[in-house]
C-alpha cells in the first residue's frame, strides 16, 4: 500500500499537520509533519473527520498501464492468423496438429528435435499460420473472462464416421461467442464409415451451412492419419486469414498473451507467450499477470535463440520472477521498476481476477488439443 506524509494528509483533510500528529500519537506512532505513514493508518485517521481516502493515484497506474492506445492506421502490418483446433474428444485434433507440424513445421529442420513450446508456426508458401498446441482450453476461457481474444480462427475437427457431439456443439458456442471465424475439417475420411454429407447436415443445426449446401461455412474433408485434405486445410486458413486482413502495428511496445507456463528446474519460470502487438526483445522489462521480469533469452517453436519477436509469433521466454498463469496478458513496461510496481499492483487488485478465475473450470476438457 501506499505512503502519505502527515503534511500531505493535513492538507487533503484541511487541517493542522500539528493536530495529525498529535492524532497519531494517541495511536502510539511518533511521526513528524515530514515523516510517511501508511495507507491504513492515513484511512483511520481520516475517518475521524468523516472522509473516506481511496488510493485513487494507484488506480490511475494501473489504468494508464493497461490502457492501449490504437496504432495510427499506417503503422498497421499483416500478420500471421492465430488458429486454434476444437472439437470433441478423440475426433483427431492432437492428430491433425501433429500431421500439420509433421508435413509444415519439422521437415526442413535437421536433426529434427521436435520443440513443444506450446505454439508452432506452420509455413504455407510464403505465408505463415501460428497454431496454439497447448492444453489450450483453459487458457481459452481465461482469456474469454477478460475479454482478450487470441485465436483469429478454430478450425472445428469433426469425426466423418462420428458426427457431431456434445464438445462438438460446445466448440462451436465458444467459437461464436469469441467472434472467430470456423472453419470445419471433417477428420476421419480414410475410415469405411465416413459420412461427410451427413457431418454437413448435422451442422445445420448449429447454423453452420457448408458452402456446398448453399451456406458460407468452409468445410474440409481431411486424414490426419494419411495426409489427405491437409494442404487444402491449410490454403483454406491463409484464404479465410487473408479476408479478416488481420493487422497489428509491430513498432508499439509488445504486448500479448500467455499460452502455457511452468517452472523448469534448471531454467526458473518458463513462459510462452504470442506476441499479438508490438515487438517483444530480449531485454525488455515485462508485466504477466501478477509476475513480472526482464526477457533474459526467448526460443522460437524450433528452439532456436531469438532476439525478437513480433505480431503472432510464438515464443517460449525466460527471466519472469514467478510463473504466470495462462490466459494472463503481458505487456512490456518502461523499465524495471514500473514492471514491478505494476506486478505488485496488480496482486493488491488480484483477488477479484483469481475469484473469477477459480470458477472458470469449466467442463471444456479435451475440447483442445492436449
Ligand atoms: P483428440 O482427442 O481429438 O486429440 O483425438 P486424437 O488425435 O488423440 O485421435 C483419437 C484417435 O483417432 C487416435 O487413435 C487417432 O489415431 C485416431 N485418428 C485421428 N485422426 C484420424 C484419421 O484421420 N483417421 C483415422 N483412421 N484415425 C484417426
Ligand atoms: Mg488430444
Amino acid at each position: 500500500p501506499q505512503n502519505v506524509s502527515v503534511k500531505e494528509l493535513a492538507e487533503k483533510l484541511e487541517v493542522q499537520s500539528s493536530e495529525l500528529v498529535k492524532e497519531l500519537m494517541l495511536k502510539g506512532i511518533m511521526a513528524n509533519v515530514n515523516e510517511n505513514i501508511d495507507f491504513d493508518t492515513a484511512v483511520s485517521l481520516a475517518e475521524k473527520y468523516d472522509i473516506l481516502l481511496e488510493q485513487q493515484e494507484e488506480v490511475d497506474i494501473l489504468e494508464d498501464f493497461f490502457k492501449v492506445e490504437p496504432s495510427d492506421e499506417k503503422d498497421l502490418r499483416s500478420r500471421p492468423p492465430v488458429v486454434v483446433v476444437m472439437g470433441h474428444v478423440d475426433h483427431g485434433k492432437t492428430s491433425l496438429l501433429d500431421a500439420i507440424r509433421k508435413t509444415r513445421v519439422t521437415e526442413k529442420e535437421a536433426g529434427g528435435i521436435t520443440q513443444h513450446i506450446g505454439a508452432y508456426v506452420a509455413q504455407v508458401n510464403d505465408q505463415k499460420i501460428t497454431f496454439l498446441d497447448t492444453p489450450g482450453h483453459e487458457a481459452f476461457t481465461a482469456m474469454r473472462m477478460r475479454g482478450a481474444q487470441a485465436t483469429d480462427i478454430a478450425i472445428l475437427v469433426v469425426a466423418a464416421d462420428d458426427g457431431v457431439m456434445p464438445q462438438t456443439v460446445e466448440a462451436i458456442n465458444h467459437a461464436k461467442a469469441a467472434g472467430v471465424e470456423i472453419i470445419v475439417a471433417i477428420n476421419k475420411m480414410d475410415k469405411p464409415g465416413a459420412n461427410p454429407d451427413r457431418v454437413k447436415q448435422e451442422l445445420v443445426e448449429y447454423e453452420l451451412i457448408c458452402e456446398d449446401w448453399g451456406g458460407e461455412t468452409i468445410s474440409v474433408p481431411v486424414s490426419a492419419i494419411n495426409g489427405e485434405g491437409i494442404d487444402q486445410l491449410l490454403e483454406m486458413i491463409v484464404l479465410v486469414s487473408e479476408m479478416s486482413e488481420l493487422k497489428a502495428d509491430p513498432k508499439r511496445d509488445a504486448r500479448g498473451i500467455i499460452i502455457e507456463a511452468q517452472l523448469d528446474k534448471g531454467r526458473g519460470p518458463v513462459a510462452t507467450v504470442l506476441v499479438q502487438s508490438g515487438t517483444l526483445r530480449v531485454g525488455d522489462p515485462i508485466v504477466a499477470g501478477t509476475s513480472y521480469g526482464k526477457v533474459r533469452a526467448m526460443m522460437d517453436d524450433k528452439g532456436r535463440r531469438v532476439k525478437e519477436a513480433g505480431p503472432s509469433k510464438p515464443v517460449e521466454i525466460l527471466g519472469l520472477n514467478e510463473v504466470p498463469l495462462a490466459g494472463d496478458p503481458f505487456y512490456k513496461a518502461k523499465n524495471d521498476r514500473e514492471a514491478r510496481h505494476v506486478a505488485e499492483k496488480v496482486i493488491e487488485k488480484g483477488k477479484v481476477d483469481l475469484i473469477k478465475r477459480s470458477s472458470t473450470k469449466v467442463t471444456l476438457d479435451d475440447l483442445f488439443s492436449q
